[in-house]
């Protein structure tokens, strides 16, 4: 089945400053109605790619195509307004002269009557109704972002590109407004790319997620992918605590502490690394000194040492000293369990939740050009 043509069609954007790719070969494709965030840390690219796809920084190589016209190649370049783009930054200015209604009906074009019915629908949808006449100092941060929010939507643009629209807002409102925002968009059914640096908000946000490092996407796919298969350590860290154990390959297999580990591919003598989030350790008491038994599935126990253990409301975090090489690794557990220190415990590796990498950084992640 032909898959149907992409809202947004971005292929092989490049962007360079002084001679050094910022933006190193990007391609995004998003369907109507999906949200694609771009995440990565400060510096990656992410903004300068989404000023590439909304017409205010031209690209030096590549193509930008919207619902299959071309508005950005070797010879076109259609200015931000005939791009059909929606902008919301993170330093959204409404007009402060201006009163709600008419902020948020300032792009609108045709009848007066239309116009008032888009302004109306949409304040409603943001809870906003009753400042249609305030001015945009009368309202909380929360509610000016809602009102910036409409008033990009209102022209109903067939892409909605959003720079780290949250970072504004103070922690307790945001949680609340994401969701309204997702909600919204969602009704809308706009392609979305939002630009953001916190993993939490791109996994509560986004259909897709592009994580970007030094100018490129290095790993892409559905939030669920990209915490579970990551494509590097760099990549796993970047989601959470990880824990590392390093060994070396002996014929196909890594031998550690914890049984030997799977390594296929890597030759002999090879340095990896089996990365493991905190949460997927297995922890077991450690009764009179007799090991659990190893499995398939959760391997051979080590002995740890609780050194700290803290409690964080849902959970807690544990941080063990291991016997066989004093390393420290870490443990999250349900908060109802808070070990007191120089506790002894089994540790076991949830095997389906470790990743094997080559130390220092894998070959094959970055192409060699
Ligand atoms: P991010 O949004 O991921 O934090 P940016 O896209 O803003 O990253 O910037 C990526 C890199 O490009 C940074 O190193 C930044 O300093 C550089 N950069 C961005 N815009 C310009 C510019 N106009 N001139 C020179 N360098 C720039
Ligand atoms: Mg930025």
């Amino acid at each position: 089945m032909p898959s149907p043509q992409p809202r947004l069609d971005a292929q092989g954007l490049v962007r360079r400053f002084g001679g050094r790719a910022v933006v190193d070969d990007v391609s995004i494709r998003i369907a109507a109605g999906e949200i694609f965030c771009l995440l990565g840390p400060s510096g990656c690219g992410k903004s300068t790619t989404l000023r590439m796809l909304a017409g205010v920084e031209t690209p030096d190589e590549g193509t930008i195509r919207v619902d299959g016209d071309e508005v950005e190649g070797p010879n076109v370049s259609v200015p931000p307004e005939g791009r059909s783009v929606g902008l919301m930054f993170q330093d959204f200015a409404l007009f402060p002269h201006m009163s709600v209604a008419d902020n948020v009906g300032f792009g609108l074009s045709g009848p007066r009557s239309e116009k008032r019915a888009r302004v109306g629908e949409l304040l409603e949808r943001v809870h906003l109704s009753r400042h249609i006449d305030s001015y945009p100092h009368e309202l909380s941060g929360g509610e000016q972002q809602r009102v910036a929010l409409a008033r990009a939507l209102a022209p109903r643009p067939l892409v909605m590109l959003m720079d780290e629209p949250f970072s504004g807002l103070d922690n307790r409102l945001r949680d609340g407004i994401r969701d309204e925002t997702l909600g919204l968009l969602k009704e809308e059914g706009t392609a979305v790319v939002m630009v953001t640096h916190e993993p939490e908000e791109a996994m509560r946000m986004g259909d897709q997620i592009a994580l970007m490092r030094d100018g490129r996407i290095v790993q892409q796919g559905a939030p669920y992918n990209l915490y579970n298969s990551p494509v590097d350590k760099a990549a796993a860290a970047f989601f959470s605590d990880i824990n590392v154990i390093r060994g070396t390959v002996r014929g196909g297999l890594t031998q550690t502490a914890f049984g030997d580990f799977l390594a296929p591919g890597y030759s002999d003598g090879t340095e990896v690394e089996i990365v493991i989030r905190p949460q997927h350790l297995k922890l077991d008491f450690h009764r009179s000194g007799l090991a659990p038994l190893p499995t398939a599935e959760n391997g051979v126990p080590a002995l740890g040492w609780v050194r700290r253990a803290r409690y964080l409301g849902r959970e807690s975090l544990v941080e063990f000293e291991m016997e066989f090489d004093g390393s420290r690794l870490q443990a999250v557990v349900p908060s109802v369990f808070l070990p007191r220190p120089n506790t002894p415990f089994w540790l076991l590796l949830r095997r389906e939740r470790c990743h094997v990498f080559a130390a220092d950084g894998p070959a094959g992640l970055r192409p060699t050009t």
